[in-house]
């Protein structure tokens, strides 16, 4: 029996001559990896592509062509050029017991990553949360953000235009929301500076994390609106006052996505049991290391480590990783409450996240958001999205619970030694 399973190809094998002249063709650099002809699958496009690639370079990339996910979709909304699919192993969390307005009860959370010991130590904060009778989370959806940067000729345009933008700001919103069934704009906020101008435009974008959508509507203000009656030009749809997958001030105070709050109290029993700490040794690791360490390294985010669980959370959920780079801009606190106790919570201001679009379509993200119970309901638009939200807070407290008694009971390299080296199970 042969130990590996046969490469999934539905499609049969580009093995005829006119398959080797393609090859051929690539490998010669007579044709380029991103013109192969449209009448061929994507996944013959993706075969001849490694095959091309194992020949130019020696690498066998037997593995990159084992996949159970629509190609045709993937290659064609997702990933251009497409060659295959990387495989990140997913793992599981829970029962995270969560109160919110979107979820009330017990869920498993698939993660997907690549560190030993995320997924263990992540589970025992799940088991710390259920133990003290479930977090409290909450969810808003603060708007997605786009803001494109204009040029003027000085001072007096800055200032018609900015009177323009105000008298047309309901007009633009129509325009806007004529782009798409679910935007709706919620402000334009200006910004100068000399002659440069940016309008930060805010949409709630429904269900999606709503990035393309709310440059498409954009696009279509500049282009059809904007220009052609102020006559003041557009240097750049993004002029990173979004501000998109950068951490920023702005977004940390004004929110972008969703922000996010989740909040257990832990008693004595609980901390001991299960976490193996105490109330007061866990809010001394979280003042000198979450608090000053964070203030002495110039760090944006006040936390332990976000940004695990929120990068294993959006790859098993089809969320477009580089959004960990914001969303990680978060604040974790433990407080005494009381002698024995604690109340700890994370919030997450900066969340882009979507229950449609993006990644999410693909096979195995649909169903790790059918594991979390996320369905979008049309009478409901935004919903599941807050639902996923809500979720992703409860992992973020879990994970982050779990690595600060991690620091006071000293445990933190002996797990990742245990775990992370394949001395575990
Ligand atoms: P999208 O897949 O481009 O658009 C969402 C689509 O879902 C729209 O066509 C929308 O309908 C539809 N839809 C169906 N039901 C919906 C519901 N209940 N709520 C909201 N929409 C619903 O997704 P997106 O969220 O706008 O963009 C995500 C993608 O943007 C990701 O792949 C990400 O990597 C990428 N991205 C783009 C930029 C950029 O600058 N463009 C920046 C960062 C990331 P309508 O057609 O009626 O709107």
């Amino acid at each position: 029996m042969s130990e590996r399973p046969a490469a999934n190809t539905n499609a049969p094998a580009l093995v005829d001559d006119r398959a080797d002249d393609l090859v051929d063709d690539l490998v010669h650099g007579r044709r380029r990896f991103h013109a192969l002809p449209a009448h061929l699958s994507a996944r013959e496009r993706a075969e001849a592509r490694r095959e091309a690639l194992a020949r130019l370079t020696g690498a066998d990339l037997e593995h990159l062509g084992r996949y159970s996910l629509d190609d045709e979709v993937a290659s064609s909304r997702n990933c251009e050029c497409f060659l295959g699919a990387a495989q990140v192993p997913v793992g599981v969390v829970g029962p995270l017991l969560l109160h919110g307005d979107h979820v009330d009860g017990p869920v498993y959370v698939p993660l997907a990553t690549t560190e030993g010991a995320l997924i263990a130590s992540t589970n025992r904060g799940c088991s710390a949360i259920r133990a003290a009778g479930g977090a409290q989370v909450l969810a808003e959806d603060v708007g997605m953000t786009r803001a494109p940067v204009f040029r003027t000729s000085g001072v007096r345009q800055t200032r018609e235009f900015l009177a323009w933008v105000e008298d047309n700001t309901a007009r633009l919103g129509e325009a806007a929301e004529a782009t798409s069934s679910y935007l709706k704009l919620m402000e334009i906020r200006p910004h100068t500076f000399g002659t440069s101008v940016f309008l930060r435009f805010r949409f709630q974008t429904g269900d999606a994390m709503g990035m393309n959508m709310v440059t498409i509507a954009c696009d279509r203000l500049v282009r059809d609106i904007i220009e052609p009656e102020t006559g003041v030009p557009c240097v750049a749809l993004s002029g990173n006052y979004c501000v998109d997958k950068k951490p920023a001030e702005i977004n940390f105070h004004e929110g972008r996505g969703k922000r996010i709050h989740a909040e257990v109290v832990l008693e004595a029993p609980v901390l001991q049991r299960t976490l193996k700490t105490t109330a007061r040794a866990l809010v001394e690791a979280q003042y000198r290391k979450n608090l000053l360490g964070s203030i002495a390294s110039g760090s944006m985010g006040y936390n332990a480590q976000m940004a695990n669980a929120l990068a294993a959370f959006f790859i098993a959920t089809g969320q477009d990783p580089a959004h960990v780079a914001e969303a990680a801009v978060g604040v974790t606190l433990i407080e005494p409450r009381g002698p024995e106790a604690v109340v700890a919570s994370v919030d997450l201001p900066d969340v882009p996240l979507g229950a449609v679009g993006g990644g999410t379509q693909l096979a195995t993200q649909q169903e790790a958001l059918r594991l979390l119970g996320v369905q979008v309901d049309p009478e409901r638009p935004g919903a599941a999205a807050l639902r996923l939200a809500e979720i992703l807070g409860g992992v973020v407290l879990a994970a982050e619970l779990s690595l600060m008694a991690a620091f006071t009971s000293r445990d933190l390299a002996r797990a990742h030694e245990r775990l992370g080296r394949g001395r575990g199970d």
